[in-house]
């Protein structure tokens, strides 16, 4: 039973998981509060990607940093000449969007990184018009997409909102490898919030104007870009990438690290590609057909990137859509702080004899984008329970279990069902809720996605036993109350 983006909205909101922010006052475009489920549900991705990603090396470090950042981290980086989206706009109505989204809309057309001209060539092209007043639109224009701030008394120093969390490590960089022993590979891994001005924030927490970024930046020797120690041991693992010649079939095509080694791409590369669908596949069990890895061409990438692949989920509605990246940045960004703050970003590096400016391979992921998803794919509407269930992985999920007893008036059931809610509590994340009936409490749980219902009911004051009940199945079990922390764990 398919659904649609707006199905996932009401249920999102109505749920308390993800909702438009300073509602009361109408909201705001592009901003969105996470309640309390949501947000118990993004902290666990959050978490889960830090156990992945950070114990991928013995070397790799979390850092907290601010996200207002000195104007010259962006002279550097290149965002303030060129982090720019293009705007269309109706010459007679109050139309605007960005341009690229609008000519890929209305004619099907990919145009990732496509620039002012090319776009108004293809409007002239198609003779599109505006789409609500149907007068002629005028050419389009781009505008800056950071947010700058005045800071300070009488405002004489701008700042700006960080517009992706990358350039906090690039400029952490020299000294974290000074304290972490002048080791490379060094990865510096951050989650944090980005900003960006989008010209028309949409789709819920898919393109907002604040979203949270989880990166791990990995800084490494540029002339060891083709070994990795453990290459040998994923080569055969199957890719599912859509690279730039299988565009015209638009279809995804399984090749493995050593066909793709083979046309070109370095193995450091590789293998992170690999350990990037792992991360999909093995921990929230995406189904493989929603996932692929897309080549962007030289067009669409930026200009810094000598690789990049977009990791796509096939969302309800939507298609495939980009929940994160594998960028290969080169010394962009060192070699331009190094230019701006006139401080050397070389290191010696002992094992080769070598001196250079580190290179970057950049794994980054929407942390916003990926929570979508999951709730995207685990959003099911089960007629036959009259109910949404909400069969998100356990590892995520906000409950993996609650704890229900038969009636609340009855005082030993009470008794008993508190009594093992606040046993199990320290260990498995639970709630315990006695309102209303029980098959409606177990509609309540599969919405809040909790893996497993706990009652306790008259027979369990006899035989000390307590019905577990499945969110995916519905099976019921009857467990001992003494190995229900067992069965739970093993479950888990
Ligand atoms: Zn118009």
């Amino acid at each position: 039973m398919t659904h649609t983006f707006k199905d996932l909205a009401i249920f999102l909101k109505k749920k308390g998981f993800i909702y438009p922010s300073s509602e009361i006052y109408g909201g705001l475009a592009g901003l969105y509060d996470y309640g309390h489920l949501g947000t118990l549900l993004k902290h666990n991705f959050e978490n889960v990607w830090r156990d992945y990603f950070l114990n991928l090396n013995d070397n790799s470090f979390e850092l907290e940093t601010a996200q207002i950042m000195h104007h010259n981290v962006f002279r550097a980086s290149g965002h303030l000449a060129n982090f720019a989206d293009p705007v269309v706009k109706c010459s007679a109505c109050e139309f605007t969007e960005r341009a690229d989204h609008f000519v890929e809309k209305t004619t099907k057309q990919r145009t990732e990184g496509f620039n002012p001209e090319q776009l108004n060539h293809l409007i002239e092209k198609h003779k599109l018009a505006c789409p609500q007043c149907k007068k002629t639109l005028a050419p389009v224009t781009s505008m800056n997409m950071m947010f700058p701030l005045n800071m300070g008394v009488g405002s004489t120093t701008t700042a700006y909102l960080r517009p992706e969390t990358a350039q906090s490590p690039y400029v952490n960089f020299k000294l974290q490898y000074e304290l972490q022993r002048k080791k490379l590979p060094l990865g510096l891994a951050l989650i944090g919030k980005a900003f960006r001005n989008e010209i028309s924030p949409r789709n819920l927490t898919l393109r907002q104007r604040e979203f949270t970024q989880a990166e791990l930046q990995l800084f490494f020797n540029p002339h060891l870009v083709d070994e990795h120690p453990e290459f040998e041991k994923v080569k055969k693992y199957k890719l599912r990438v859509l690279l730039e010649e299988d565009r015209k079939k638009n279809a995804v095509v399984e090749r493995t690290p050593d066909e793709l080694h083979k046309k070109g791409l370095p193995k450091f590369y590789l293998y992170h590609l690999v350990k990037i669908q792992q991360f999909y596949f093995d921990v929230f069990n995406i189904p493989p057909e929603r996932f692929r890895l897309y080549q962007l061409d030289d067009s669409e990438k930026a200009f810094y990137n000598k690789y990049h692949f977009d990791l796509e989920i096939d969302l309800h509605e939507h298609g495939f859509t980009e929940v994160g990246g594998l960028h290969y940045r080169t010394d962009h960004d060192l070699g331009g702080h190094e230019k701006v703050s006139k401080q050397s970003m070389e290191i010696f590096d002992e094992e080769s004899g070598k001196r250079f400016i580190p290179h970057v391979l950049e794994l980054s992921f929407g942390v916003d984008r990926n929570v979508y998803s999951l709730l995207d794919l685990n959003y099911h509407d089960d007629k036959e329970r009259g109910n949404i269930v909400l069969s998100l992985p356990q590892n995520v999920t906000p409950f993996v279990c609650g704890v229900f007893p038969l009636l609340k008036n009855k005082e030993e059931l009470v008794a008993l069902a508190t009594n093992i809610f606040a046993t199990l509590r320290p260990h498995v994340k639970c709630f315990y809720d006695e309102a209303a009936s029980i098959g409606r409490r177990y509609a309540r749980a599969d919405e809040m996605g909790t893996k497993y219902g706990i009652t306790i009911d008259f027979d369990s004051l006899n035989d000390q036993c307590v019905t577990i009940r499945d969110r995916d199945s519905t099976k019921q079990e009857r467990v001992p109350i003494i190995k229900l922390r067992e069965f739970l764990q093993k479950e888990i």
